[in-house]
């Protein structure tokens, strides 16, 4: 089944220890489609500026993501982010963020989008989540991503985000700062007090806490040695869940859960083996379950 997936597209300027890379494609909702393309049909929606190329549709069209509902706005330029990585290829600055066009981006679904049955808001502004929400005729599984950012400036739309959706995925330091809980799974257990089904914390390379009312899972990062750069990592690991859980009919049970989860991960461990999406034009399904195979390996006991 189709999903939609509503986020930032940028131009990112990446600084890691060993190297750097300017003006590359990234933002969230570019990460989460590309993710979830390897799992179920894709459309995405999002906002470009002047300077987007033909060629970066192209580059979405090839993991056959439906493009229509990316607004190019000719006199504008696209949302650009710079971060850069510190030795531990974990922790990151932003350096730089400019809006441009995605400061008053409001979401604007193509007719044939509406009856979308499984919608991913990636991190964007609360508002925009809101405006995406009103569009559509009802849909039977809504997921979000959101970041410290609106947590500390938007807040008020986000608690009104989280009470007309049905998962949130966030990171563990945000749970934290959204709750004033210092402890994940209590953290975890006041945002479903929101009035959500699920919500999925994120802790980077040691992977991920999945928690229901009745249910906790918790699952490792695919041990990679190989990290060139974690840009969007987050987004393909929740863009990879939900591509697995909308191509299960979005059936919330506890084996499309616990295989959404180890989707997420392995697509996050091939996102951070290159730049930008590279190593997504680089693999296929197949790669994705032969990785399955070792991480079953590494994983069980
Ligand atoms: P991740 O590493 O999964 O947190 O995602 C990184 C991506 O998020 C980058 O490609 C950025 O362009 C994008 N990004 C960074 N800051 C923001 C923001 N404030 N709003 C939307 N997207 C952002």
């Amino acid at each position: 089944m189709t999903l939609t997936v509503v986020g930032s597209v940028a131009f990112d300027n990446i600084r890691t220890p060993s190297a750097s890379r300017e003006n590359i494609l990234g933002g969230s909702a570019t990460f989460a489609a590309f993710a979830a393309s390897f799992f179920s049909p894709v459309q995405m929606v999002g906002v470009v500026g002047g300077d987007w190329l033909p060629e970066h549709t192209e580059l979405l069209k090839g993991r056959g993501i439906d493009t229509e509902g990316i607004e190019v706005v000719k006199e504008g330029k696209t949302f650009r982010w710079t971060g850069k990585y510190l030795d531990n290829m974990n922790d990151r600055e932003t350096i730089d963020t400019q809006l441009n066009v995605l400061s008053d981006f409001k979401p604007k679904l193509p007719k044939s989008y509406r009856q979308t049955k499984y919608l991913f808001l990636g991190n964007g502004t609360p508002s925009s989540g809101l405006e995406t929400l009103d569009q559509i005729d009802g849909a039977d599984l809504v997921v979000a991503d959101t970041m410290d950012l609106w947590i500390n400036i938007a807040r008020v739309d986000l608690e009104q985000l989280m009470r007309r959706i049905d998962g949130l995925v966030l990171n563990d330091s945000e749970a934290k700062l959204l709750t004033g809980e210092t402890n994940t799974i209590t953290a975890g257990r006041r945002i479903l007090d929101y009035g959500l089904t699920f919500v999925v914390v994120k802790k980077g390379e040691h992977g991920a806490v999945f928690l229901s009312r009745d249910e906790i899972y918790a699952i490792p990062a695919f041990p990679t040695e190989n990290v060139i750069d974690p840009t969007g990592a987050g987004d393909s690991f929740a863009g990879g869940m939900f591509g697995y859980i909308a191509s299960q009919n979005g059936k919330i049970t506890p084996e499309t859960i616990k295989n959404g989860l180890v989707y997420g991960t392995l697509i996050a461990s091939f996102c951070v083996e290159g730049f930008s999406v590279e190593q997504f034009q680089k693999i296929d399904r197949n790669a994705i379950e032969e990785r399955r195979k070792k991480f079953k390996q590494i994983a069980s006991f």
